[in-house]
């Protein structure tokens, strides 16, 4: 049997998530013997081949256009999706910003800021058009596994991995993996 890939990918995130999926640490190697990871943010392929991947996993919380377009992406390449993190599970920190309103959120930021002088909000078409509400992914695309945590903790992350790759479906995190400090 080939092995499994993987492709991940990143939305409104910061790098928590994937820095605990590298938290796995030396459990990593066994895991390479049964995976491919083909794309993420910390490779030099940034996103899912075209020939697509068998789980894709996507960190961070849909905040503007162009995190739909990833979200939809990752979503057409993939057969398992999986949603790593609070901020893509139901918007986490991200979110934070709904109770404000984005234009709110965006002056306070960028102009009105005690350390900025004649601030310009962002306005570049790559950057994507900030959304009015910002969401988990399941709120765009079908999600298939919810990891939860600010950032989840590896041992959630590697249980669930291993869970999937054994095919014991739907993966049941154990409540042991959602103690939080
Ligand atoms: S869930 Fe936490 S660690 Fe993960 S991207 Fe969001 S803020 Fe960062």
């Amino acid at each position: 049997m080939g092995k499994v890939t993987i492709a991940t990918d990143w939305l409104a995130a910061c790098a928590g998530c994937h820095m605990s999926l590298l938290d796995i640490d030396e459990r990593i190697v066994g895991l390479m013997d049964l995976v491919t990871f083909t794309s993420s943010p910390i490779t030099d392929l940034k996103h899912p081949p075209d020939a697509g991947v068998t789980v894709g996993i996507l960190t961070g919380a849909i905040s503007n256009t162009h995190n739909i377009e990833v979200a939809e992406r990752m979503r057409r390449c993939c057969k398992i999706l999986i949603a790593l993190g609070d901020c893509a599970v139901f918007g986490g920190i991200v979110a934070t910003r709904n109770m404000v309103g984005t234009e709110a959120a965006l002056k306070r930021a960028y102009i009105d800021s005690e350390s900025t002088l004649e601030g310009l909000i962002p306005d570049c078409p790559e950057l994507g058009t900030p959304l009015e509400q910002v969401t988990g992914v399941g709120e765009i695309v079908k999600v298939d596994f919810f990891i939860p945590g600010c950032p989840p903790r590896a041992d959630a992350i590697y249980f669930a991995l291993s869970e999937l790759l054994a095919g014991r479906i739907p993966v049941v995190l154990p409540a042991e993996h959602f103690k939080y400090d």
